[in-house]
């Protein structure tokens, strides 16, 4: 399998330390409000990569975290902590909003038949691992006190720059946006590993410590929760290009001198979603996320097929049209396949099989080439000298990996068909209003009031309801 390593900057051939289990690291979601579709983007990107892996043989431990303290809207150590602007915003503690944000998170999972992780961890569940790691860092020399917080000193380790490709210069403008800079910091790029001066009176969550009753730094927190779950060799690890610097590389700066040795061999990295006016981010307050979606009557595995239409390593443009475009080619190929199973004979050809599978892989083996997965999926569809037992064996087969219940006939379908009844209706019932038929236009309502749908005409156009 060929992979795109962000550290080396090439597309490599993927070998695991172990030939039989990858270990796998990604970061999860700060729970401080829902994940965006964005984020959801990105946490499809990780599942296809796992489910890849499974299906060409590999076994895989994946682990995540969920982050729950430390983190600041800046991804540096500067601005607000996101976790009691969370709390301050809904007037609730940070341990309900952390609650309440991770079965959200959890539910959206759900919802895009995304694989939970092995290991799920929050970082306030491993307090004692981010402890052990600092008192080594700062017995090594790597680490120092000032103004009784532990900071990393970056200019300890040679290889800092590696991962952003970013050189000193490059990072301290990135640094320098960050708004106030610590005085007490050696080097501007230098990070938090452990704060017990919180400029926050009102911090809830906080530990005692060797240096005092604090916190955590929102970095410590990963290559800590990694280290303690999977070891110190690490396969891959994973997240958005925003995690790239400063996140993923002040953990490789903590953990390779933690443990003396390179830590993860493969560093992948998902483009980000953007809608129209640029990244689509938590801070800017105003993102969609899936909820809103399935409120406005999309399917999330449309979300999900919209999302594999593309390689993760590009931009994708959000917008509603796309959806809708994405609804109509989602619904005909579920359509598509119903028929096919109302008509399921035939015998198995093998050989047939094999070929669309080795196709089907090396799509996937070409570092995670979804949209040329789906076009072998469409080329089984409409492959006329196969049996339509031959194609369903396929559709399941490859839905291992695009997990878009492309086999179940489900609700959502049915609602998605339900919905374009309803429009049609609706769209009949103007005509007959702008005609002045009105007795037309009441059949239709009387029509759909039979059907408990409810039509309400508003100044925005005609709505409706189920009852
Ligand atoms: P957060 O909850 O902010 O820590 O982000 C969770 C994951 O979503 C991280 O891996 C981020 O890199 C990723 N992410 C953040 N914004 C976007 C975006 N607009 N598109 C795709 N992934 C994103
Ligand atoms: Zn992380």
């Amino acid at each position: 399998m060929k992979i795109y390593n962000t550290l080396t900057k090439k597309v490599e051939e993927f070998i695991p330390n172990d030939k039989k289990q990858v270990k796998m690291y990604t970061c999860g979601p700060t729970v401080y409000n829902y994940a965006h579709i964005g984020n959801l983007r990105t946490y499809v990107f990780e599942d296809i990569l796992e489910k890849t892996l499974n299906y060409i043989g590999y076994d895989v431990k994946r682990c995540m975290n969920i982050t729950d303290v430390g983190h600041m809207t800046s991804d540096a150590d500067t601005g607000e902590d996101k976790m009691l602007k969370g709390a301050q915003r809904e007037n609730k503690t940070v341990y309900e909003i952390a609650q309440f944000y991770t079965d959200a998170f959890f539910s959206d999972l759900k919802d895009l038949n995304i694989k939970k992780p092995d290991i799920i961890s929050k970082a306030s569940d491993n307090i004692d691992e981010y402890i052990k790691i600092v008192e080594q860092l700062l017995k090594k020399g790597y680490a120092y006190l000032a103004n009784n917080n532990v900071y990393f000193d970056v200019s300890k380790v040679s290889n800092y720059y590696d991962l952003s490709g970013k050189n000193k210069e490059d990072l301290l403008v990135a640094v320098r946006e960050d708004v106030e800079e610590d005085e007490f910091k050696r080097n501007p790029a230098d990070f938090g590993l452990w704060f017990t001066v919180s400029k926050f009176s009102n911090q809830v969550m906080k530990w005692d410590s060797p240096w005092g009753i604090g916190y955590p730094g929102w970095h410590i927190e990963c290559s800590g929760i990694a280290l303690k779950y999977l070891g110190d060799k690490l396969d891959i690890h994973c997240g958005g290009v925003d995690n790239i610097f400063p996140h993923h590389t002040n953990e490789i700066a903590q953990s390779e001198s933690f443990i003396g040795h390179t830590w993860c061999k493969y560093w992948m990295h998902g483009e980000h979603l953007n809608d129209k006016t640029g990244k689509m981010s938590k801070s800017k307050g105003d993102f969609l996320t899936l909820s809103l979606l399935k409120e406005k009557g999309y399917d999330p595995l449309v979300y999900r097929m919209f999302c594999l239409q593309s390689h993760y390593r590009n931009q994708l443009v959000f917008s509603y049209e796309a959806m809708d475009i994405t609804t109509n080619a989602y619904n005909k190929l579920i359509n598509k396949i119903k028929s096919i199973k109302d008509n399921n004979c035939g015998k198995l050809d093998q050989d047939k099989i094999n070929n669309y599978k080795s196709d089907f892989i090396k799509a996937l083996e070409n570092d995670l080439n979804t949209s040329s997965a789906l076009t072998v999926l469409y080329n089984v569809l409409k492959d006329n000298e196969i049996s339509n037992k031959t194609k369903l064996f396929l559709v399941g087969d490859f839905d291992k990996v695009l997990s878009l219940d492309l086999l179940n006939d489900s609700c959502d379908v049915l609602d998605l068909e339900l919905k374009e009844y309803i429009e049609t209706m609706i769209n009949l019932r103007n005509e007959a209003k702008k005609n002045k038929d009105y007795n037309r236009a009441d059949e239709i309502r009387n029509e759909l009031l039979n059907k408990k749908i409810v039509l309400k005409d508003t100044k925005d156009g005609t709505i409706y309801e189920i009852k």
